[in-house]
């Protein structure tokens, strides 16, 4: 039994360890939620001109020094044009009407917002062209953002090994990269064990319970950026439950749930030592999910130095890493988002992410025993500095329905008895 920073970090040790699949290239929305396997660069300079960001005109700030003042208006550059140097620029005493995201004209070193403007109508003849006139001054530089400030051609815009999420999309699309270099996503089994558990399209018997555990974590599973892959269950029997375990070691993850208590019929961890398994740890004190196991089968190294022999295209024996995650519905979607999701996140190449905690206010007292750190489900409401959180009705760590009323789960740490209504806690979000 470890406590769980221990468990935490010695997933993250063997997670640092590993070396994620093949590269392939997909498009560019096929690549949400995917990981990088290429760096993404400033194709040009971000902006590739100096871009105004507001309506207004182009001026030379020092014609502003007293306002208000009346400038000639030369012109006028709208988003996508180009104010040619030399043909089209701003002089003393002239102004050039703009639009955001038009490009600064040669002469002028900022922009006046519209709203404090007024164009000037000189009745016909009097006098030629247009003036604008300017009721406040403006510094050099304001409302416009300089050629190159965002970003210098070439510069890393989105490291190899970054999850792509829309920013990212928006990123790499800015660039030009209408397809991208991703990793392969990890194959991650799944096997449910119990001699109760039936499938889901499976009519019951009086004492069974459908398999919902394999879904929640494949759930989980392509949230965290795999591909799950669907075991049958496994009875409580040994032999079938190793062959599915030997079917579950050719991915490159296997999760299991149910089994790893201390009942009579939880064979797992067993099955497991027969497959001559390297156990990390056998249990965590959290609650839920103490039964927690982390280990691995197979040899260290890949034979030969590759993970398969590539003249006969046989894979040799590795070390392939398992988790048991304990089988109460509860139990095992926790265990995998404390444990579970950064070896599959590793797996799929991404760079270690830590786990985020927010925080709110309770608002009912906990009372709880000591010695293990506690993930409960719980219920964040309001918002903004009225956001609180109080733990959810629940009757253990089988409690589907629960879990269907909480959004978070409040942590709670191992010396604390008592947390009084209105302590800041930490929570612990519930992600996809
Ligand atoms: P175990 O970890 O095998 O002792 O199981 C703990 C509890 O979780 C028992 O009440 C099981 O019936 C339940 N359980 C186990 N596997 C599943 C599953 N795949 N889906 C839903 N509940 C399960
Ligand atoms: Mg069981």
């Amino acid at each position: 039994m470890v406590s769980f920073e221990e468990a935490r970090h010695l997933v993250e040790q063997h997670a640092a360890g590993m070396s994620p699949g093949e590269v392939e290239t997909v498009d560019l929305l096929a690549g949400l939620g995917r990981v990088l396997a290429e760096g993404i660069l400033a194709d040009r300079d971000f902006p590739p001109f100096a871009r105004a960001t507001r309506d207004g005109y182009a001026v030379r700030a020092a014609d502003l020094a007293e306002a208000p003042a009346r400038l000639e208006v030369v012109g006028e550059v709208k988003a996508g044009d180009w104010p040619e140097p030399g043909v089209s620029s701003v002089g003393p005493g002239q102004a050039m009407a703009i639009m955001t995201g038009a490009p600064l004209p040669a002469g002028a070193d900022a922009v006046v917002m519209v709203e404090h403007t007024s164009s000037i109508h000189e009745p016909a003849g009097k006098s030629a062209g247009k003036f604008v006139e300017v009721r406040r001054g403006v510094s050099v530089g304001e409302n416009f953002v300089p050629r190159g400030a965002e970003a210098r051609a070439g510069q890393l815009l989105l490291d190899r090994g970054r999850r792509l999420d829309h920013a990212g999309i928006a990123i790499a699309a800015s660039v030009g990269k209408s397809r991208v270099q991703v990793f392969r996503k990890p194959r991650v089994a799944v096997l449910s064990t119990g001699d109760e558990v039936v499938e889901i399209d499976a009519t019951p018997g009086p004492a069974q319970i459908r398999n919902s555990n394999s879904y929640s974590l494949a759930a989980q599973v392509q949230n965290a950026g795999g591909e799950a892959v669907r075991l049958a269950i496994a009875p409580d029997e040994r032999g079938r439950l190793r062959t599915l375990i030997e079917e579950g070691l050719g991915c490159d993850l296997l999760l299991l749930t149910g089994g790893v208590s201390m009942g009579k019929y939880d064979l797992v961890e067993q099955v497991l030592g027969e497959l001559k398994a390297e156990f990390y740890f056998t249990g965590a004190e959290i609650q839920p999910g103490r039964p927690v196991v982390f280990g691995s089968c197979g040899a260290d190294t890949p034979v030969g130095g590759s993970a398969a022999n590539t003249r006969t295209g046989v894979s040799a024996p590795h070390k392939k890493y398992f988790f048991g995650l304990p089988g109460n519905p509860v139990s095992t979607m926790v265990t995998f988002e404390l444990f579970a999701r950064p070896m599959i996140e590793a797996l799929a190449g991404m760079t270690p992410q830590p786990l985020i905690f927010l925080r709110a206010r309770l608002k009912s007292e906990i009372r709880t025993k000591t010695g293990l750190k506690r993930f409960l489900p719980a219920v964040l409401s309001g918002e903004f500095e009225n956001a609180e959180v109080e733990l959810a009705r629940w009757q253990g760590s089988g409690d589907i329905a629960a879990l269907a009323r909480a959004n978070c789960y409040v942590v709670i740490p191992p010396d604390r008895e008592r947390i009084e209504t209105g302590e800041w806690v930490s929570l612990l979000i519930r992600s996809g």
